[in-house]
């Protein structure tokens, strides 16, 4: 390791011990952006990158709330407001058991630079709970993201704060906050985006970070005069940006082979059609079940409590959690012939996994700059709340196709090698920091 980043990541350490996704995440910056730095010394002097490290606000607290028996449950809750330098706190809610400070804050912290990728005016925020939806009734869902936002509602606002959905929070789930937001502080705003289109939503935000990561890989490809024609690509999860990803794969001429939960994956060799996919689209959203009844119904293999990445593929488009392939999973992706890798999840891959990519050269884009479309839309949902108009859904979907394009311009600007290759970690890190480093020195010491 550059000693630089080995003495500035000594100093996260020790400030922040125990979390260890937070370190992962500001290592892999630091790493970009700390010869980057050294060529710029203006950021260096005004400890950008320390002060980038540290959230403004960390606010923690007590979720009571009664289940159908009538027994009290405690849950906790998080919000961590990241960086304000170019706009707003903005960044998804998270409800799930795995969910504590650590992951939080390093989805915060690349929030920062996903958001700046975008072009918009948006900060950086993330938040959750370690409240698992899995298995509870509507009604007990209902009671837990009302006694949530009684609480959140005194720390965000449609200026300050402007959360959205991210695993375990759908369009269920911001409905019950926004109905909650709304009545204790009596105000209709834009105070969470995911909404439905029938109060306030966005056309094409639920679409928009599965879309966004195949626009994106799509970008890739063309690099190499390629297309998704013909692909076989391997999806992970089946929630929100996996069964939309697949939607879109199929729009372009792909086949999708595998998906996948947290207790399994199926791969169908024959692909994921349109008519298979409304199957997956009722069994996770409407009824809430496991992916293991797709292999029951379509009669194909199931594998319990494996991960897809054995599954010959083109395309991996990893959709469900942080840290999904390890070392030995991305050289079983590579040796099978996989040459693009588009990350729908946040930090899928694990430091060793991003290495095997970038020593074999293959298309691979990080998640902050490939799953940036679902913040990025989140974003067009705030300008059509402060307009007070909603655009059409062709309208947004070409907005965000052109944004994904613009991410990828500026991935290529700032990590293109003399050979011509392609870094999108490096690229994404340097693009997306520049604006917020600049922000940040025109306001001072703050
Ligand atoms: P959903 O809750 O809709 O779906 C999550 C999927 O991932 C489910 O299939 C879930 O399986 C699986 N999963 C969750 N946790 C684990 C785990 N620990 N191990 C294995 N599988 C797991 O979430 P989203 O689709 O919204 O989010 C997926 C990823 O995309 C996350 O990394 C999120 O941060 C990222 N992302 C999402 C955005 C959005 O707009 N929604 C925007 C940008 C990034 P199960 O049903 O068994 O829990």
């Amino acid at each position: 390791m550059d000693p630089r980043v080995e003495q500035f990541m000594a100093q996260i350490i020790a400030k922040n011990p125990n979390e260890n996704e937070f370190h992962q995440a500001v290592q892999e910056v630091a790493e970009s952006l700390i010869p980057y730095i050294e060529e710029n010394p203006k950021y260096k002097h005004a400890k950008i990158l320390d002060r980038i490290a540290e959230p403004e606000r960390v606010i923690l607290f007590r979720i009571p709330w009664l289940d159908d028996k009538g027994e009290i449950q405690i849950n906790k809750g998080y919000r961590i407001e990241m960086n304000s330098a170019i706009g707003p706190y903005k960044g998804g809610l998270r409800f799930h058991p795995t969910v504590n400070l650590s992951i939080l804050k390093f989805l915060a912290f690349e929030q920062v630079f996903k958001n700046s990728l975008t072009t918009l005016p948006m900060g950086g925020g993330k938040g959750g709970s370690d409240f698992d939806p899995k298995g509870k009734s509507d009604n007990e869902v209902m009671r837990f993201c009302q006694s949530f936002m009684t609480e959140l509602c005194k720390h965000i606002g449609h200026n300050t704060d402007v959360p959205a959905g991210d695993i375990g929070v759908g369009g269920r789930e911001i409905g019950y906050m926004f109905g909650q937001y709304k009545r204790i502080r009596n105000e209709f705003v834009g105070v969470l985006t995911g909404k439905g289109t029938m109060y306030g939503g966005s056309l094409i935000r639920p679409e928009a970070t599965g879309y966004g990561a195949v626009y994106f890989a799509e970008e890739m490809l063309k690099t190499r005069g390629d297309s998704f024609k013909g692909k076989i690509v391997a999806v992970s999860g089946s929630g929100n940006v996996a069964q939309f990803a697949t939607e879109k794969v199929n729009e372009l001429g792909g086949k999708v082979v595998t998906l996948s939960d947290s207790a399994g994956f199926i791969h169908d060799p024959n692909g994921i059609d349109a008519e298979k996919l409304a199957y997956v689209m009722e069994l996770k959203n409407v009824k809430r079940g496991r992916i293991k009844e797709y292999a029951d119904k379509y009669g194909c293999e199931y594998y319990e409590g494996k991960r897809p990445w054995g599954i010959k593929c083109d395309v991996a488009l990893p959709s469900a959690t942080q840290n999904e392939i390890n070392e030995e999973e991305a050289k079983t992706l590579v040796a099978n012939g996989c040459f693009v890798i588009s990350e729908g999840a946040n930090m899928p891959s694990t430091p060793e996994a991003v290495e095997v990519y970038l020593q074999n050269k293959i298309l691979y884009g990080p998640g902050k700059a490939a799953n940036a479309g679902g913040v990025a839309v989140s974003g067009l949902e705030m300008s059509q709340n402060s307009l007070r108009l909603s655009w059409t859904r062709e309208e947004v979907d070409q907005r965000l196709n052109q944004i994904m394009k613009d991410i990828h311009a500026t991935c290529e600007k700032y990590g293109k090698d003399s050979e011509g290759f392609i870094d999108y970690v490096k690229g994404a890190n340097i693009g997306g920091f520049v604006k917020v480093a600049e922000a940040m020195l025109a306001q001072g010491a703050v």
